[in-house]
This record gives C-alpha cells, sequence and structure tokens, in this order.
C-alpha cells in the first residue's frame, strides 16, 4: 500500500493508495508545533495499514532531504524540519518527498496530457491560492523542480500593489509578493483590517457573493494581482495553460475575476486559464502519479 500525504498551511489530507488508485481519504486541521504534529498525523492514520511506501506532497521545498520554508510565517517550526526521517521512523518504509505546487502541476498536467496525447500542455503553470500562495511548472513536458527545488514558488513573485499593502512585509522577508494580497491567509488579514472584526476568506466570499461592494474590491484586486503575475510569467515561459487550485482559487467567481482581469491586460497572446481538474485534492493526486515514477 503507497500512503499518500499532502501537508498544507491549513490542512493535512492522507490517502490509502491500492494500483495507483486512491480507496480511502481523511483528513485533519495542521498543526503548527512538532509535537501536535506528530500527533496529528499518528491519529489521521490510525488503523490503517502499515504503507510499503509513502509519498508526501507538502508546503514549502524540499532541499536535501529536509523541507525548508519561504514564508516563515506559515507553519513555525517547518524551516528545516527533518519530515522524511520523522515519517521514516514512524513506519520504517521508503519516504519520498516533494513541494505541493510541484506535486499538483505534474498531477494537473498528466490528466489533460491523458486526453489530448498528441497536443498537451507542453508549458503548464499550476498555481495555488490556499493558505499561502504556490505553484508548480511543467516545461516541454518535464517537471521542473529545480536544483534547490524552489521552482514554481510563483507566491513570491512581486506584484503591482496598492500603497496599503506594501507596509506588508511577507514572511519570506520582502515587500510586494503575489502571496500578500491573494493568499486565503492575505484575504483574512485585508477583511479584518476593514471590518474591524475577524473574518476568513470563505466569509468574505460569502459577503461578496451578497453583494458587499468592500468585500468584492479586496477579492477584486487579489485577482488582479493573480492576473498580472500571470502576464509576466506567460512572457517568461510561453506558457499554454495556467491552471488554479487551492480553497481560494476554487471559491466561487475567483476563475472567472481573474479571467477578467487578464482580459483587460495587453498581453500578446494570453495562456488558456482552467480551474485543477483535480479539485482540492491535486497534490493528493499528483503525488501519488508522481510517486509511480520515482526510483
Ligand atoms: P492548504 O493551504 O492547507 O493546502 P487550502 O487549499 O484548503 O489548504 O487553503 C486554505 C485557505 O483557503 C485558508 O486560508 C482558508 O481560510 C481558505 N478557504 C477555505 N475554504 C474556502 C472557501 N470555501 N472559500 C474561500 N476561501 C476558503
Ligand atoms: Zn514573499
Amino acid at each position: 500500500m503507497l500512503l499518500a500525504i499532502d501537508i498544507g498551511g491549513t490542512k493535512i489530507a492522507a490517502a490509502r493508495v491500492e494500483n495507483s488508485v486512491i480507496v480511502e481519504r481523511r483528513q485533519c486541521p495542521m498543526a503548527y508545533e512538532e509535537a501536535g504534529f506528530r500527533l496529528a498525523i499518528e491519529s489521521l492514520l490510525q488503523a490503517w495499514p502499515a504503507p510499503d511506501s509513502v509519498a508526501v506532497a507538502t508546503t514549502g521545498y524540499i532541499d536535501a532531504g529536509r523541507v525548508r520554508s519561504v514564508n516563515l510565517d506559515i507553519i513555525p517550526f517547518w524551516d528545516g524540519f527533518a519530515l522524511g526521517d520523522m515519517l521514516r521512523s514512524l513506519f520504517d518504509c521508503p519516504v519520498a518527498l516533494i513541494n505541493d505546487g510541484q506535486a499538483a502541476a505534474w498531477g494537473e498536467y498528466l490528466v489533460r496530457q491523458q486526453d489530448r496525447p498528441q497536443d498537451g500542455p507542453a508549458n503548464l503553470l499550476f498555481i495555488t491560492l490556499s493558505t499561502g500562495v504556490g505553484g508548480g511548472m511543467v516545461l516541454d513536458g518535464q517537471l521542473r523542480l529545480g536544483p534547490h527545488g524552489v521552482a514554481g514558488h510563483v507566491g513570491h513573485a512581486g506584484v503591482r500593489l496598492a500603497p496599503a499593502d506594501h507596509q506588508n512585509c511577507c514572511g519570506c522577508g520582502r515587500k510586494g509578493c503575489l502571496e500578500m494580497v491573494a493568499s486565503g491567509s492575505a484575504l483574512a488579514r485585508q477583511a479584518t483590517a476593514i471590518y474591524g472584526r475577524a473574518l476568513n476568506s470563505a466569509e468574505l466570499f460569502a459577503m461578496a457573493a451578497q453583494g458587499d461592494a468592500k468585500a468584492e474590491a479586496i477579492i477584486a484586486n487579489a485577482a488582479c494581482a493573480v492576473a498580472e503575475a500571470i502576464a509576466g510569467f506567460y512572457m517568461i515561459l510561453d506558457l499554454s495553460e495556467v491552471v488554479i487550485g487551492g480553497s481560494v482559487g476554487l471559491a466561487e467567481g475567483m476563475l472567472d475575476r481573474i479571467q477578467r482581469a487578464l482580459a483587460q491586460l495587453p498581453v500578446r497572446n494570453s495562456p488558456k486559464l482552467t480551474a485543477a481538474r483535480l479539485g482540492g485534492d491535486a497534490g493528493l493526486a499528483g503525488v501519488v502519479a508522481w510517486a509511480k515514477e520515482q526510483p
């Protein structure tokens, strides 16, 4: 049995996989300190048979077997955490690790490639708008990890922001990152500041759906920032398709807002913009596909 795990800034999802098919799926909230994280993994997987191998898609990137964080604010203990060693001590079997956006990019690429073997998207960029903003890219049909495993961290691309947005420093240490405007955390921070009470991103979307103009402005600004970033990535990478995922990216109307913002930009040729076909499980399904190809 392959055990697939997707670790995000907000939740941990796990799947029991037999012959490349997910036979059971569970999820629980992410824990923000080491002991709690180990407990969360143990209780999430309770009563499942011992795996023959484990494949993990995780927030952060994998450098020399350790997870590293770009945004140090999302999970305090993550940067340098020996995740692979911890999982090997729990399961005593091979453990393969990859960034969640990269795994999702590979999963989304493969489902399109299966549909159109002669004419799949040669260059695909996956963007997840989730707790943070992450991503992964498949260029000329190859998943790119980069020598340090960082490739695809689109959330730290600089975007043009309103002066107010420039006051917030990203957890990576820089100002002006896409993640500071368009992530679930950023939407919640902006909503909380404007309304003077704690609001999360799902509540903000619900308010916008009911016609609240201020809520709509926050979300539209995020969509514009994503579109600006896509226009830049398109010119650099000659993208055939950009796939949007993550709970914020898949929230009602977000893709349409990004599409509308992109249509306003003078881009030579816009890439095709689509929603993640694997939905919220793009990372999980992607890591299953990726694990199959690992030695
Ligand atoms: P993770 O970051 O753990 O991979 P998600 O992709 O689910 O997980 O993203 C979590 C973020 O999405 C959080 O900031 C959460 O508040 C936000 N979110 C969750 N559900 C919704 C929703 N229905 N609409 C808008 N935002 C949502
Ligand atoms: Zn940043």
